[in-house]
């Protein structure tokens, strides 16, 4: 007897070659094969009278064969099978290619079902090589709605139908219900078997709708109980307790009054780390909503305790700037602040890992050079990394991993839709930064084409005889891209801006720059030293020019919406007046809906929503963003109802079997597993 775990080779019709080309496509098992889903549709389920059809459709039409088939040989390897079907409204010219056993099968005066994509010849309609078989009798390939897969060498879709058939057939039964019982029938969804046979062989619409629904759920509701348990077993691990300290000397050395975004986001994360539970908690907040004094009065916090902070940045210029940020902050308050970058001298470093070990600092301020092997720390509770997509997550554990498990505070720059960002970061608790700083300007924002290069020009011209800074973003350009038109690179575009702006200071900065001598551009820039700055989106992550009032994003279609407002948040960061243009010459309308967007609007929270939207959750996480397994039939931008309710139903199910131990749970448990097993690269 076939079982779940039986494999495809001993399906029948299955040989060794079509074995391997299921394998190919993760398919091993009976169970793999019944979980693997089709691609999209046929709709052969209607048919049309042939005087209603159109040009180009594929469609179904049942007619009677009206003439004897005819045999012709065009020439060696070429055979033409022709012959005339009609309805009651009208008649069609079959034409089948190198199909001679079509001649006999199709018989003069028998009434069939074919199925085919309508040519026409002037008022004539005709077919090539149309599926067909008899309208009496059983019917496997037309009168239903058709899977279609994807296949692979060697694999036909005839083939794979027979295949799924079986499979099916055979373990159909067996198939467990992941759902508990109650949770299926509070959300009103179909049974395993049925929504397996349904998805697969689907009897209408209704049923493939019914099942597909119930589909996404379970996909969706096993993903969210596999991220509960991850965040229930950090959550379990224990944190350093720290005393609750009155935070008043704090907040009064402010220059300025805190949002009440930012107090909400410092108090939750006080609340984790006196909680005697270890903190891992993700900060969201567009650009500029002041994240970094969350992460300020977190490690005040912690020196109030007697307790080390670590705050890691990506990049040495940011490592920088965020010492002198923190260093003028808390500095006066009292901490003793370190930094650690990999440009310092060697007896620089040497000092600040001894001041470390020996417990002298209270904050060190570094980039990855904070975990490597001889840096050893003392006394460390808090460790805060920005704009953590830089970070790989190795890098991440290297330095929880130093001394005794520290909270973990998390902050990123990179606006997430609300309901995903729980799903993302499902394992961390998340704070959103929902409110900017009072005053803020926005950054006005057009999008323009090449026409207006020339008046472009002028308005740098302009705001550098003011003493501004301009960034020039070009798309970054794989080698072996073939485009229809040539994109701006960033080499080339600046010397044509210096050739163009012979007086001013032009420079370059891109990818494929050792990080040194960046650093060392970003650093002019910062220093003024620069008034033209051609970049990749290097610049994407947080460097501060206040000075810069001028963002230009050549080829701006090349951009996700996400991405432009990343780069637009690199201006307006200053008391100076700032404007963003975006160039593109690409005038689909697809493409000046989403730039308009960027006109419209400086919300960033709204702009991912609306990026989402577009382009599908497959574009928008962008490998770099997320790490969640492979989903076969939910899609995590357009499922975001399903995805809520999935998530609440998980919730409430491991609050009350957080080890999903009870033997009702046991299909959940194996399902949970074995996404985690299959995410396991993917999840943080
Ligand atoms: P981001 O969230 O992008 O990291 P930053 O922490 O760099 O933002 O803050 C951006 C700017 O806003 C900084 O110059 C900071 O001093 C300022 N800022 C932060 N919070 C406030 C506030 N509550 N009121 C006024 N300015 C603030
Ligand atoms: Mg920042």
């Amino acid at each position: 007897m076939a079982d779940l775990n039986t494999e495809v080779r001993y399906l029948k019709g299955i040989g060794e070659k079509k074995a391997q080309a299921l394998n190919k496509l993760g398919v091993f098992s009976l169970r793999d094969l019944v979980s693997f889903f089709p691609r999209r549709y046929e709709d052969r389920s209607v048919c049309k009278p042939i005087a209603l059809t159109v040009e180009g459709e594929s469609v179904c039409v049942e007619a009677m064969v009206a003439d004897t088939p005819r045999l012709t040989r065009i020439r060696r390897g070429l055979d033409l099978v022709k012959l005339r079907a009609v309805d009651d409204s009208g008649a069609l010219d079959l034409t089948f290619f190198n199909q001679p056993y079509a001649k006999d099968n199709l018989r003069r005066g028998e009434t069939y079902v074919f199925y085919g994509k309508i040519e026409t010849n002037g008022a004539r309609r005709g077919m090539v090589n149309p599926v067909y078989e008899r309208a009496e009798g059983p019917r496997a390939v037309t009168g239903r709605i058709l899977p279609v897969y994807r296949t692979a060498a060697g694999l036909n879709q005839r083939s794979m139908l027979a295949a799924m058939r079986q499979g099916l057939d055979a373990c159909l039964e067996q198939l467990p219900d992941v759902l508990p019982h109650d949770v299926r029938e509070r959300c009103r969804l179909a049974q395993t078997a049925y929504a397996y046979e349904n998805i697969h062989f689907p009897a209408d619409y209704t049923a493939l709708e019914l099942a597909r629904r119930r589909l996404i759920f379970e996909e969706l509701f096993v993903l969210a109980c596999a991220l509960g348990r991850m965040r229930g077993e950090r959550t379990r691990e224990q944190g350093v307790r720290m005393q609750p300290r009155d935070m008043s000397p704090f907040w009064a050395a402010l220059p300025f009054s805190p949002t009440g975004a930012q107090r909400r986001a410092v108090e939750q994360a006080l609340e984790d780390m006196n909680s005697g539970s270890v903190m891992n908690r993700l900060v969201q907040g567009d650009v500029g909503s002041g994240k970094t004094l969350v992460a300020a009065a977190l490690i005040w916090h912690c020196a109030q305790n007697g307790r080390m902070s670590a705050f890691m940045a990506p990049t040495e210029i940011l490592a920088e700037q965020h010492y002198n940020t923190l260093t003028s902050l808390l500095g006066p308050l009292g901490l003793r602040i370190g930094k650690l970058t990999g440009s310092m001298g060697a007896k620089e470093k040497r000092e600040v890992k001894a001041a470390l070990a020996a417990g002298e600092l209270d904050l060190i301020i570094g980039t990855h050079a904070l975990f490597s092997q001889d840096v050893a720390y003392e006394r460390l509770a808090l460790a805060v990394t920005d704009e953590q997509h830089r970070f790989g997550v190795g890098q991440r554990s290297a330095l929880i991993g130093k001394g005794q498990r520290p909270h973990v505070l998390v902050m990123s720059a990179t606006p997430i839709p609300r309901t995903l960002a729980l799903i993302i970061y499902g394992d961390l608790d998340v704070s959103v930064i929902d409110e900017l700083p009072p005053g803020r300007q926005k950054v006005d924002t057009f999008a323009v084409d090449e026409s207006y290069r020339e008046r472009l020009n002028g308005f740098i011209r302009k705001l550098v005889a003011e003493g501004r800074q301009v960034f020039v973003v070009c798309p970054m350009v794989e080698e072996n891209e073939d485009l229809p038109v040539p994109l701006k690179n960033a080499q080339e575009h600046a010397e044509e801006l210096a050739r163009a702006f012979p007086d001013l200071r032009v420079a370059c900065i891109h990818g494929r720059m050792k990080a040194k001598d960046k650093d060392a551009v970003m650093a002019a820039m910062v220093a003024g030293e620069i008034d033209i700055l051609v970049a990749t989106t290097v610049i994407e992550v947080g460097v501060d020019v206040p000075n810069a009032a001028l963002m230009i994003v050549e080829n701006a279609e090349r951009f996700g919406l996400s991405q432009l407002h990343q780069l637009r948040g690199r201006v307006g960061r200053g008391q100076h007046k700032s404007w963003c243009i975006l160039v593109s010459d690409n005038d689909g309308e697809e493409n000046r809906a989403r730039l308009n967007i960027m006109t419209k609007t400086n919300d960033g929270f709204k702009i991912a929503e609306e990026d989402l939207r577009l382009r599908g959750p497959g574009d928008f996480f962008g490998s770099r963003q997320h790490g969640l397994p492979e989903m076969h039939v939910a899609d995590l931008g357009a499922d975001v109802n399903v995805l809520q309710k999935a998530q609440q139903e998980a919730n409430l199910l491991l609050a009350s079997d957080p080890e999903l131990s009870l033997p009702a749970h046991a299909p959940l448990r194996e399902s949970v597993e074995r996404m985690l097993q299959a995410g396991r690269d993917g999840f943080n």
